[in-house]
């Protein structure tokens, strides 16, 4: 079976094999050693020292900082009276295994004039955004383009996946519509919730 080898940088999790022992130093606290491998015994990223040989994983510290224009994906887990809170598992499509928590404010959702959150959202869709800055050591984000918004949604009533028709969303279960802030390819997104 071949995998293809980890990087520098790479994100890596528990268990996955980053090389064999011939070719790093394993670090203690990181990393451990098993039938000849060099794993992972953390998430984050994996950090290789090119002169060294020393190979560690790079936790929490890295994986928490979203720099500003950085595009992300994540659920919608909270829906405030001028807020969303959404948990990001998604940066610049690689997966994150501590997931981040960033609000969008209301005035962020659309350049167009946006009443109240759920107007544009529900619980549990999944968006896509923009990191916008960093205020009271939470990540702010933003839908304000054609490109950002939900990515993909579930009836509110029965749970089914919704199916775009122009600028509403159907349910094909229960009949349902909903209307919300879409992503410009909502429906061509192959984006599913798998943590
Ligand atoms: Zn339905």
């Amino acid at each position: 079976m071949s995998q293809e080898k980890v990087k520098n940088g790479d994100l890596v999790i528990p268990g996955q094999v980053l090389g064999v022992i011939e070719e790093y130093i394993p670090d203690k606290h990181t990393t451990y050693e098993k039938d000849g491998n060099v794993l992972a015994s953390m998430a984050g990223y994996l950090e290789i020292n090119p002169s060294t040989r020393n190979v560690c994983v790079k936790g929490t510290e890295m994986t928490n900082t979203l720099k500003r224009g950085e595009q992300v994906i994540g659920f919608i887990r909270h829906i405030r009276k001028f807020s969303i809170g959404v948990e990001i598992y998604k940066r610049d499509d690689k997966i994150l295994y501590n997931p981040i928590e960033a609000n969008i404010h209301v005035s962020r959702i659309s350049k167009q004039y946006i009443a109240k959150p759920e107007d544009a959202f529900s619980e549990t869709d999944i968006v896509r955004a923009r990191v916008v800055g960093k205020r009271n050591n939470e990540f702010e984000l933003a839908t304000d383009s054609n490109y950002l918004g939900v990515i993909y949604a579930e009836c509110n009533i029965c749970g089914f996946p919704l199916r775009r028709k122009e600028h509403v969303l159907i349910c094909d279960h229960c009949g349902n519509h909903e209307k919300k802030l879409l992503a410009n390819d909502y429906g061509r997104v192959k984006e599913k919730v798998i943590l």
